[in-house]
């Protein structure tokens, strides 16, 4: 059974897309067939999957506005090994023009299922707010992954996200769990990000990956070539962790009976 990950954070730029296009690639080379959901208006995901975002002719908001299904958006990454719904600034509306709408905060879901069964893993980039489009991916997701710099405010955000996702499982979606909390950009020369990430196993325990990311100037440069680490240079730190973590989640789905 195909199985739904939200990797979310509402904090900026603390490796949402990075982690959401390097597993998608490391599940896809692991043989699991992968859909991944760009579902962030800034279209990172869609670029660094190799694709060009400006001339879509169809996204992931005809999706969401149900002007198109899912069958009929997605592409094919031609570098990466995984399917793609791809996003670009015409995701910014989809917020105002769904506010009227029935069953606003259930429409990526609904649109996911006819395709859902074709994929082993459909993994969602959620966009740097606590708004409608994360709302959407957190009520059709199984469980949440959250990319966590080992930061002295990052822990304080993270009290506001656990928040949102405990509402959203009590209101909307009663199967939501937390996949688990993975560090990243991690440096551990530094003492502060020791104590963080001690802090953050004491809080989350086993929902922390055994997977750290490193800080890895490859995982920064293989975006602009339109490729996943794991393509861009396979033997590097930041594609070897991120391969890593793949089999985490693999051995999760397994143990779980979905294998
Ligand atoms: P946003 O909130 O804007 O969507 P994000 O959470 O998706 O951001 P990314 O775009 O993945 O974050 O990462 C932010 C920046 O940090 C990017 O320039 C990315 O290349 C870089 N980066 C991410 N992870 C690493 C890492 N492990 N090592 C080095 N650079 C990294
Ligand atoms: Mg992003």
């Amino acid at each position: 059974m195909a199985r739904i990950l939200a990797i979310t954070n509402q904090k900026g730029g603390v490796g949402k897309t990075t982690s959401a296009v390097n597993l998608a690639a490391s599940l896809a080379g692991l043989g699991r067939r992968v859909l991944l959901i760009d579902l962030d208006p800034q279209g990172n995901a869609t670029t660094a999957s190799g694709i060009d975002k400006q001339n879509l002719e169809r996204t992931v908001y005809h999706v969401l506005l149900r002007t198109a299904t899912a069958a009929e958006v997605r592409l094919r990454s031609p570098t990466g090994g995984y399917d793609l719904l791809p996003a670009n600034r015409d995701l910014a509306g989809a917020e105002v023009e769904l506010v009227q709408e029935k069953e606003r905060e259930f429409r990526l879901g609904l649109g996911l299922k006819a395709a859902a069964g074709e994929y082993d893993f459909l993994l969602i980039d959620c966009p740097p707010a606590l708004n409608l489009l994360t709302v959407n991916a957190l009520t059709c997701a199984d469980a949440v992954i959250i990319p966590m710099q080992c930061e002295y405010f990052a822990i304080e955000g993270l009290a506001d996200l656990v928040n949102t996702i405990k509402k959203i499982k009590s209101r909307l979606n009663p199967g939501l769990v937390i996949d688990g909390v993975v560090r990243v950009m991690f440096d551990n020369r530094n003492t502060l990000a020791q104590n963080v990430s001690d802090q953050l196993k004491a809080h989350f325990g086993a929902k922390v990956f055994d997977t750290v990311v490193p800080r890895n100037v490859r995982l920064a440069e293989a975006p602009s070539h339109g490729l996943a680490a794991l393509q861009y240079d396979r033997t590097s730190k930041g594609a070897q962790s991120y391969l890593q973590m793949a089999r985490e989640l693999i051995d999760k789905q397994e143990a779980s009976g979905n294998g």
